[in-house]
């Protein structure tokens, strides 16, 4: 068999090889670390944790839980790892950051049929490939990649609004409506009065912001500002900006609001919503108080928070497959953050899915798609079917599955229903995968 090339040997390339190499397909495995260096990793080991050692909640009460132990029943290596590299740490799953990136490179480097490479890869190769050369990959290869997929759908920098659940919007404080009454009504409109908008206002030119790293710091120079530096050049900034009421009718009153924050469908599904204009930088604690304050929101989840950060990464819903295949070339494979999956555990959870089906194709089987019930599916339904206009990156989460067909008051109860509904399905498609392969 030709070996499949793997490019990047982080959170996704490294799982994406392990899942290959499982399935007795040869894996030529590239990292350019430690011969070249990002400005985040330190070291040359494979799945690097470039900042936090915590791989976020174990528990299955929470998306991020159950997306691991999915991983973990799909005999993940990095979940195989962290376990093995656990620190106390409540009901997260914090790491020993060195010995959990020693135990995935040994791994890797033990199974003869993975011919490990350390050069950075400058031109897309032939053949099978999954490229995971995560939010930082080098410039060369940016500018291949920029290439492929066409200039407007490769990003450079996540500036990102607040995406939060619908169910936690209280639909009684907003209005549905489009500025001008124009086309459908298509927005959640949360009015404010003078006084609610001052309050606002003094709250979010008085919060604190996240530190910018010494690398990230052109982003501001690219033209998208964040919220709370708008709000510093004066009140009229936002109400003629992101918070300008015009056009739009709040129909209890039958007046224009003093101010609107506006909502956008986030998902086909019609489950999340963003605020719309409102990139952020502000800290997720301080983001979680101020953007309660707008009406409606008063208990809204975050299921996102705004960032802005460096992140390569590149319009999924335009050019790829839910298989994480490039729509325009069947045996190429993205995989991890560059596909607008967020975060350790969801970009190494797309490296899985890439790399059982980069060995499928190796196999002449064809590349399946993740039922969308569990978390690993629904990641990778997100991101190739979110609107591609607005396309940002997503962490998993309970918005993104769909709803139960019973109505479950408590949260806790409910959540432990849906990871009961993700395992069962993945046992029976796991079940029908191996029974055909
Ligand atoms: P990576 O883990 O970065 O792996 C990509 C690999 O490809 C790297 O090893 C790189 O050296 C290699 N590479 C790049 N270009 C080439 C090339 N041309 N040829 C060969 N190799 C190449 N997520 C969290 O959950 N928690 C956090 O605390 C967190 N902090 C972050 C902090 C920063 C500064 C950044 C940038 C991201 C952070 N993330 C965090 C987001 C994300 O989860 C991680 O970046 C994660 O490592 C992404 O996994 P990946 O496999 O896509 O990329």
């Amino acid at each position: 068999k030709q070996p499949v090339n793997v490019i990047g040997a982080g959170l996704a390339g490294s799982e994406a090889a392990w899942q290959i190499a499982q399935r007795n397909v040869p894996v030529r495995l590239y990292e350019m670390r430690p011969v070249k260096r990002t400005p985040a990793h330190r070291g040359g080991d494979f799945a690097e944790l470039v900042c936090s050692n915590s791989l976020r909640s174990n528990e299955l009460t929470n998306a991020v839980g159950i997306l691991k132990e999915e991983m973990r029943r799909l005999d993940s290596l990095i979940m195989r790892c962290a376990d093995q590299h656990a620190v106390p740490a409540g009901g997260a799953l914090a790491v020993d950051r060195e010995a959990f990136s020693a135990a995935v490179t040994a791994a890797l480097h033990n199974i003869p049929h993975v011919e490990i490479i350390h050069e950075e890869v400058t031109e897309i190769p032939e053949g099978i490939t999954v490229v995971a050369t995560g939010p930082l990959t080098s410039a060369a290869l940016s500018e291949k990649l920029k290439a492929l997929t066409g200039e407007e759908y490769l990003y450079f920098y996540d500036a990102a609004a607040p995406i939060v659940e619908k169910e936690s919007i209280d639909m009684d404080k907003v209005f549905v409506a489009s500025r001008y009454g124009k086309g459908e009504a298509a927005y959640l409109n949360c009015p404010m009065t003078e006084e609610e908008f001052d309050r606002f206002y003094e709250a979010l030119v008085t919060a604190e912001t996240a530190p910018l790293k010494e690398f990230e710091k052109e982003i501001y120079f690219e033209g998208c500002m964040p919220i709370e530096v708008m709000a510093k050049r004066g009140k009229k900034t936002l109400l003629f900006g992101p918070m300008k009421p015009v056009g739009l009718v709040d129909p209890r009153t039958g007046k224009q609001p003093f101010a609107v924050v506006q909502l956008r469908q986030d998902n086909s599904a019609g489950t999340l919503y963003n605020l719309v204009g409102f990139q952020t930088h502000l800290k997720w604690g301080e983001q979680k108080r101020i953007f309660r304050m707008i009406p409606g929101l008063e208990n809204a989840e975050i299921v996102r928070y705004g960032v802005m950060h460096r992140n390569t990464f590149i319009n999924s819903p335009k050019v790829l497959k839910p298989t994480y295949q490039f729509r325009d070339r069947d045996d190429l494979f993205f995989a991890g953050q560059m596909t607008g999956v967020e975060g350790y555990v969801e970009s190494a959870a797309s490296g899985l899915i890439a790399g059982i089906n980069a060995a499928r194709l190796a196999m002449g089987q064809e590349p399946v798609v993740f039922p969308h019930e569990t978390v690993i599916g629904s990641l990778a339904r997100y991101i190739t079917t979110a609107d591609p206009d607005n396309f940002q990156p997503m962490n998993a989460n309970f918005g993104l599955l769909p709803p139960l067909p019973q109505r479950i008051r408590a949260k806790k109860e409910r959540n432990l229903k849906i990871a009961e509904r993700a395992l069962e399905r993945l046992q029976a498609f796991s079940d029908e995968l191996y029974a055909f392969s």
